[in-house]
């Protein structure tokens, strides 16, 4: 289908392709120096000490939860309302995910009240998602942690190049994850990468990520190392010079790509003040400065979701939703079914949530259809 408007778009042009050609024409192909830029840069970017780069998000936080020392039985306490991969990687590493309930339609962030029932001997750790590029309570979560002596990890797939209180959200914890799928802030196709200050968490994410070996290809070809040792069940989870590439130029892009997203969200909220009151915007005068990744909406009750998506398709206008909870999936049914749950939020604020379309090149006067075509639709269903 032929979008009027999509729901995102990404931004690649001439530099991207350029920087692509270089490597092409360099003869290596696979991690070597321009990952170590990119590293570098993003280690810089985000005031971090460390960044490894990984093949994509969700091998980003299974090694995060390696890193975290998880252990089959462990407990992680996480928001169900998220993307399927944050629970995947708890379960790859063999704990066992515990869901916590959000803070509100106001904030569909995971609720430190929510995380501190759900604690018992078992827990771990506790992952949160910064959902849409705003921050979770950090300083709230990690006194919490620091309470009971629990790792935090950070799932900022939504949040490259956000902050709290000056601090890169990804930089909370003891590890932060990004993802640079073709959807994301930042995308290199496939992508990821990992943050942490730790030197010793450091080491042992770059040995993971290539089959727990103690010397790189890379270092061989430079004539560095002759031989290896495998220290660690490790994994192929390298990125290459491609998409490396591609990410250094992306980067570059990122504060003004994300400065664009915050100016488009704001004109959002001023016409749907105006047009639609009933309207639930989540993350209104949020703390911290977001990447603002979508642009979600909270629905009035009993307006019927799939009608009023079906309305904006018809109109041309692509929306989403962010997200079916992972406890209502299949899979996870018959999982959590030990643990006795109360996601009131999450069930309520799931079953109205819809995501309209943001990305850098949207136009105002596309954010002025959109909001007509909501407008109509709400009146109308
Ligand atoms: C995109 C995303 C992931 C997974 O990243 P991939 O690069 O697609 O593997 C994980 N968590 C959240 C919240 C995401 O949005």
């Amino acid at each position: 289908m032929e979008w009027k408007i999509p729901l995102a778009d990404v931004d690649i042009g001439a530099e991207e392709r350029e920087a692509v050609d270089q490597v092409l024409a360099s003869g290596w192909l696979t991690m070597g120096s321009i990952t170590q830029e990119f590293e570098a840069e993003f280690a810089q970017h985000l005031g971090v000490k460390h960044a490894i780069a990984v093949t994509n998000g969700t091998a980003a936080l299974h090694l995060a939860c390696l890193a975290a020392g998880l252990q089959p039985g462990d407990e992680v306490i996480l928001p169900a309302f998220t993307f399927v991969a944050t629970a995947a990687a708890v379960r790859y590493a063999g704990a066992i995910p515990v869901f916590a309930d959000i803070q509100g339609e106001k904030d569909f962030n995971v609720s430190p009240a929510s995380i501190e029932r759900h604690i018992t001997p078992k827990t771990r750790a506790i992952l949160v998602v910064h959902y849409g590029g705003y921050a979770c309570d950090m300083p709230a979560i990690m006194q919490i942690a620091k309470k009971h002596g629990l790792v935090v990890l950070e799932d900022a797939a939504h949040a490259v190049g956000a902050q709290l209180q000056g601090r890169s959200l990804g930089a909370w914890g003891l590890v932060g994850s990004f993802s640079f799928f073709s959807n994301k802030n930042l995308t290199t196709g496939e992508g990821g990468m990992l943050v942490c200050e730790d030197d010793g968490v450091a080491d042992l994410l770059r040995s993971l990520r290539s089959h727990g070996m103690t010397t790189l290809t890379w270092d061989r070809h430079r004539g560095h190392a002759w031989s290896y040792d495998v220290t660690n069940l490790g994994y192929n989870y390298r990125i290459d010079e491609i998409r490396s590439a591609i990410g250094r130029v992306q980067l570059a892009k990122l504060d003004s790509n994300n400065e664009l997203r915050r100016s488009l969200t704001t004109y959002y909220r001023q016409l749907f003040e105006q047009a639609v009151p009933e309207l639930t915007i989540p993350f209104s005068a949020h703390p911290g400065l977001s990447a603002c990744h979508i642009l979600p909406i909270l629905l009035p009750q009993g307006v019927n979701r799939k009608a009023f998506m079906d309305a904006m398709k018809a109109d041309g206008i692509q929306t989403s939703i962010h997200y079916p909870p992972i406890h209502h999936f299949l899979e996870y049914k018959q999982l959590e079914t030990a643990y006795p749950r109360s996601l009131e939020n999450t069930e309520s604020i799931a079953a109205r949530q819809v995501t309209l379309p943001l990305y850098p090149a949207l136009r105002p006067s596309d954010i002025e259809v959109v909001v007509e075509a909501v407008r109509s639709a709400v009146q109308n269903i």
